[in-house]
């Protein structure tokens, strides 16, 4: 029997529907005179932009061009450290932000949206978690990157879905009992992959949750020689389909180096972008979220990492506002859990490049 329980929660009150503001989509003479004016305003203000492979592709490509970054949190959150410009400039949603600043304070960090957050974030009040956590005091806190400052600072470690994995093995090897938050479908995953001991928040992702598994098992009987591709963030009906489960960049990485030429791809949509860039001769088909129990956000895409646009960007770096602040304190406290992680990242890294 699983060890895995899911604490049930009500929806907290103050979670926010979905926002009505979508990217400002822009075309033809205009979009280029915005990206112009964008990669000139980056250089003078000796800003470099990072963004998320969800957010919209003229972002990805304007990281590109102007010697930015397109990745995945934790790539986004080492790139943005180890950077010399005195600014990030951070496109995504606003936890990425807050990592960006807890890790490199000395830094300016703005983003082109400070609404755009995440339904894992908002369905974890750090108050409430801290008082489950209060519950629990013999158990070693693991939070999923995507939640706020406060909840890092109440957390022993932060993971990425690119790392996890390897730190939930590590912590059981030390015989250590989680408790995990906030998203339960990853932590689900994780617990029955390692075996570890976990109790899990009762947090989702809207965008991941809504993958069926009916319909994946229909789809992959109409295209049976394609690879699915499956982010850990999905339900346990979808994940069990999968051939590779993983991080945006592992899934990334499938598209470019396995010989299929068929891909299901369970993530948000935006990743279509790096994956056909990478491998324009591949056949990418978006994983089903219509079908039973499907709802409007049904689109496979993150309606906040949706508000980041051109314009919006140009805004911030035109007037300088939407600088993320965070509270010194929670910070500090943070930049321990986050530390660990990225410390641990690193070792890995060297591990991988042989120099350890
Ligand atoms: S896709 Fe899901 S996990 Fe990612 S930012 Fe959007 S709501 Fe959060």
């Amino acid at each position: 029997m699983s060890n895995a329980q899911a604490i049930r929660m009500e929806r907290p009150q103050h979670f926010r529907e979905q926002p009505q503001r979508a990217a400002d989509g822009v075309g033809g003479d205009e979009r280029e005179r915005l990206m112009a004016r964008i990669a000139e305003l980056l250089r003078e203000r000796d800003a470099v932009l990072v963004a998320h492979y969800y957010t919209d592709p003229d972002l990805q490509i304007l990281a590109d061009r102007t010697g930015g970054y397109v990745s995945d949190s934790l790539d986004m959150a080492r790139f943005g450290a180890e950077h010399e410009a005195s600014t990030l400039v951070v496109a995504g949603v606003r936890f990425m932000g807050e990592t960006a600043k807890i890790l490199t304070p000395e830094k300016r960090v703005l983003m082109p949206d400070l609404e755009a957050t995440c339904s894992l974030d908002e369905g974890c009040p750090p108050d409430e978690f801290a008082a489950w956590c209060d519950q629990y005091p013999d158990r070693t806190v693991v939070v999923y990157a995507n939640t706020s400052a406060a909840v890092k600072a109440r957390a022993d470690w932060v993971v990425t879905s690119s790392i996890a994995l390897d730190i939930i093995n590590h912590l059981k090897a030390k015989g250590e009992k989680l408790l995990w938050g906030p998203d339960k479908h990853l932590g689900d995953y994780l617990q029955r992959e390692t075996g570890a001991d976990m109790i899990l928040w009762d947090g989702s992702c809207i965008v991941h949750e809504e993958f069926k598994g009916l319909e994946l098992e229909q789809l992959r009987a109409e295209h049976p020689e394609a690879l699915v591709l499956v982010h850990p963030e999905s339900p346990r009906a979808v994940v069990e389909q999968a051939d590779v489960v993983g991080s945006t960049s592992k899934l990334l990485e499938a598209v470019t180096t396995r010989d299929e030429k068929q891909f299901i791809v369970a993530t948000d949509a935006g990743i279509f972008h790096k994956m056909l860039e990478a491998a324009p001769e591949k056949e990418l088909l978006k994983a089903p979220t219509a079908g039973r129990g499907a709802t409007c956000s049904s689109c496979a895409h993150c309606p906040w990492m949706a508000m980041n646009g051109l314009r919006s960007l140009l805004r911030v770096l035109e007037e300088g506002d939407n600088e993320i602040h965070v509270d010194e304190a929670v910070a500090e406290r943070a930049r321990v859990s986050l530390g660990r992680m990225m410390d641990f990242a690193a070792a890995r890294r060297r591990v991988v490049a042989g120099d350890a």
